[in-house]
């Protein structure tokens, strides 16, 4: 039996039979990792109060030859984002940017990027709503998150040429194919269904991922346009998963 420790956020929770937890947890060290929390909803002791999201939390867990689930063992909390959870928008926000992550990480697949985008957009947005921010700031964390996470993952849209015959977007012009994941110039795009994004928003995109969390708070956009670039990233997203997500609520024109 070998035990093993790691910062660790939990991505989702499913009760199992009447007092086990099954917990996805994307971890510093191991990526995400899915774990057994035996007889956790009744060892109050263990675990009372850390397992929520939108907390840090150490935890030791280890792992049984011929399993496939870790078995965890113990959790402490290493920080907590308690604004994020008395905020339902924020919260709402959080679960979105969660039930992304469980999609697409791949299990057991090291990748810090993701780790400390978490950690990242919860320590700026627990700052944010703590101070009674706008519907808007939720959006540019929401935003910000996206972006990026495409970036991390590899699925970041090229804007920057056709991504047909690598002609170059000088002016921006371009149309945007969700299925080729970039801009097309016009004759590449007759053959396909394409969409129009707006300068603006193709520059907030690059923004946020050539940026830190500082970008959020400086960063000045109409929420319109802020939907519109986080409808885009989604469809990038829910066309890449192969399936659409429960929490979002896409665009039809795309
Ligand atoms: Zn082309």
């Amino acid at each position: 039996m070998n035990v093993l420790s790691s910062k660790s956020f939990i991505v989702s929770i499913k009760k199992m039979n009447e007092a086990d937890l099954l917990i996805v947890y994307v971890t510093e060290d191991y990526g995400k990792i899915v774990c057994f929390a035996n007889n956790a909803r009744k060892s109050k002791k263990r675990f009372l109060g850390k397992l929520e999201p939108a907390m840090l939390t150490s935890i030791k867990f280890y792992e049984k030859a011929g399993m496939s689930l870790a078995i965890l063992y113990e959790v402490d909390s290493v920080e907590e984002y308690k604004n994020i959870r008395k905020n339902i928008n924020a919260y709402m926000s959080i679960s979105k940017l969660l039930e992304i992550t469980k999609a697409l990480v791949p299990e057991k697949d090291k990748n810090i990027m993701i780790f400390n985008l978490l950690r990242d957009v919860y320590m700026s947005l627990n700052d944010a709503v703590g101070n009674d921010c706008g519907e808007d700031i939720i959006l540019k964390h929401e935003l910000y998150f996206i972006s990026n996470f495409l970036k991390h993952i590899g699925i970041f849209p090229n804007f920057t040429a056709c991504t047909l015959c690598s002609k170059k977007n000088t002016d921006n012009y371009f149309t945007f194919s969700i299925e080729k994941g970039g801009a097309v110039c016009s004759s590449c795009a007759k053959t396909l269904k394409t969409i129009e994004l707006p300068i603006s928003a193709v520059k907030i995109i690059n923004l946020m991922v050539n940026s830190n969390t500082s970008i959020i708070s400086k960063l000045n956009a109409k929420e319109y346009v802020l939907r519109d670039c986080i409808n885009f990233l989604e469809n990038i997203l829910s066309f890449y998963a192969g399936n659409s997500f429960k929490s979002f609520n896409l665009d039809k024109r795309y």
